[in-house]
């Protein structure tokens, strides 16, 4: 298959797609896509690498997951924006050595396409361009998305505020938990449902709160918000020093997942949750907005004045220590 032959064969899997977006003027096949630009939004520009061995291992993550979690990841970011995901890019370079087997073989590439649109699909994001060349060794993956929010909707992570709660969706702790289970040999299983399963599936394929983000987004409750890539710890530090402030987990109040520990849902990443900070006072209405997305929301601390000293406190059995993150640091390593 060669180069050309490949992108014709994205461009035609994605014109059998029947979603038209109406602003998309030009999608695949020329210099560059034309969109429509539409006053009173905003638009949301994100982008992820995914380096086979330093951000997954392809002995372990079957094909059309890894289409699914390339785009899933940049889903989260628009997510974690408020935002409405619209159109994406892909760029791949891809490994010369390995012959016409493995990764260089169609099936690979029909599984991931298969994984990768299903997702897009799901979310009526449609693909619109990107780029493919080679790579000496290793099989690299850019995924990027547009998205779309109304002007001023947009939620970032520099507006919490003193007295705000502090809120997580979902469960944390389970990708870290499956990660640690695939580099001990664990593999896995489509066809079992039990809780290694589950945690393998929860780092190999997450499923980002997209609709939850966006009616957040709309809703207008939530001061700050990211989404949980490097682990809750980090990421609610990360939070803080946009914002200026400290924040206090309580952490009876975390929801754990079950097959890991409270240690990994403090510090393990990838768990692709919400986070963020809104009036305690909103906090029935973000549960019936929650209920509405069948998602679940946990209240797990607080925002408390800057302290110089340590930008977080976890309280545990009513003792506060200071938290130091230990989340995930591609230079750290
Ligand atoms: P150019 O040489 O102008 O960069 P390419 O031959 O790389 O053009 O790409 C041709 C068309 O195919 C462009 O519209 C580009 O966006 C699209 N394209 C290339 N690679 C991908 C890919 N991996 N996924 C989706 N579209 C792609
Ligand atoms: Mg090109």
């Amino acid at each position: 298959m060669s180069e050309f032959d490949f992108i014709e064969r994205i461009r035609v899997r994605i014109a059998r797609n029947a979603f038209k977006p109406t602003d998309l003027l030009l999608g695949i096949g020329d210099d560059a896509a034309i969109l429509r630009e539409q006053s009173g939004r905003e638009l949301l520009i994100t982008t992820d690498l995914l380096v086979e061995d330093v951000d997954f291992k392809l002995d372990y993550i079957p094909p059309a997951w890894l289409g699914h979690k390339a785009l899933a990841v940049s889903l989260s970011d628009i997510a974690a924006m408020g935002g409405t995901p619209r159109f994406s890019l892909l760029t791949l370079a891809i490994p010369l050595a390995s012959a016409e087997c493995g990764v260089r073989s169609a099936e690979f590439w029909d599984a991931f396409l298969d994984g990768y649109c299903a997702l897009a699909e799901a979310h009526q994001v449609t693909l619109i361009g990107g780029d493919i060349s080679g790579m000496p060794e290793q099989l690299a993956i850019d995924s990027m998305v547009l998205g779309q929010c109304e002007s001023g909707k947009s939620i970032r992570r520099s507006g919490a505020q003193v007295g705000d709660a502090v809120f997580v969706t979902g469960e944390l702790g389970a990708s870290a938990a499956g990660l640690q289970l695939l580099l001990n040999g664990e593999r896995v299983d489509e066809t079992l449902a039990d809780a290694k399963q589950q945690a393998m599936r929860a780092h190999l394929r997450p499923e980002p709160p997209v609709a939850f983000g966006q009616a957040l987004g709309q809703s207008g409750l939530a001061h700050a918000m990211l989404d949980v890539s490097d682990g809750l710890a980090q990421d609610l530090a990360h939070l803080c020093t946009a914002s200026q402030v400290s924040a206090t987990l309580i952490a009876e109040a975390i929801p754990v997942a079950e097959s890991a520990s409270l240690q990994l849902a403090l510090h393990g990443g990838e768990d692709f949750e919400l986070l963020f900070t809104a009036e305690a006072k909103n906090e029935a209405a973000l549960q019936r907005l929650a209920e509405l997305h069948q998602m679940q929301l946990t209240r797990i601390g607080g925002v408390t004045l800057r302290s110089d000293a340590q930008a977080l406190t976890l309280k545990q059995n009513g003792i506060a220590q200071p938290l130091t993150p230990q989340g995930f640091d591609h230079f750290r390593r």
